[in-house]
């Protein structure tokens, strides 16, 4: 449903805006990256847009601080619709190593309908190419979505116990 959107709405080219809502840079640095001549993103037509209200595409990068959450809202709200929402990095997949801290919310999805999520800290060039170009349908997925019963996760540990308590 999503990719046939995709192949609909952004036939040839995706114009993106790149929002850092607590990133400590290091993604931001990987996404702008993908734009220099070597990584070559516009080449598939990614642009990088510096308004909103011109994108297609919302990149976000870092965990979502309870003060920048409000504005992030703003932002997604400014996008026309049909849009996109690209989670860039570990700490915007799921909170990262700030997970559960006092002062953020968590990953971008407690506060926006995620599409794709990059994990990775930070996400090397080649992933967040990968992301785009499986939401432009140029490539297919690798992974698919699995959900971890207690039981599996019981099953595993007992296949794989740790060090300490295998012993020497
Ligand atoms: S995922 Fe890593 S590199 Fe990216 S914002 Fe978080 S800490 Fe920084």
């Amino acid at each position: 449903m999503l990719r046939r959107l995709c192949e609909k709405a952004f036939p040839k080219a995706l114009w993106v805006y790149h929002a850092n809502c607590g990133a400590c840079n290091g993604c931001d640095i990987e996404v702008i990256n993908v734009l220099t001549p070597y990584y070559d993103a516009e080449r598939f037509g990614i642009k990088l847009v510096g308004s909103p209200r011109h994108a297609d595409v919302l990149l976000v990068c870092g965990p979502v601080t309870r003060q920048v959450a409000p504005a992030l809202r703003r932002l997604y709200d400014a996008v026309p619709a049909p849009k996109l929402v690209f989670a860039i990095g570990s700490c915007a997949t799921g909170g990262g190593c700030w997970f559960d801290t006092y002062n953020v919310l968590g990953g971008v999805d407690k506060v926006l309908p995620v599409d794709y999520y990059v994990p990775g800290c930070p996400p090397r060039p080649e992933a967040i190419l990968y992301g785009v170009a499986v939401a432009l349908g140029l490539v297919p997925k690798k992974v698919g979505a699995e959900v971890m019963r207690q039981e599996t996760l019981e099953e595993l540990a007992q296949a794989r116990p740790c060090q300490s308590e295998a012993g020497p």
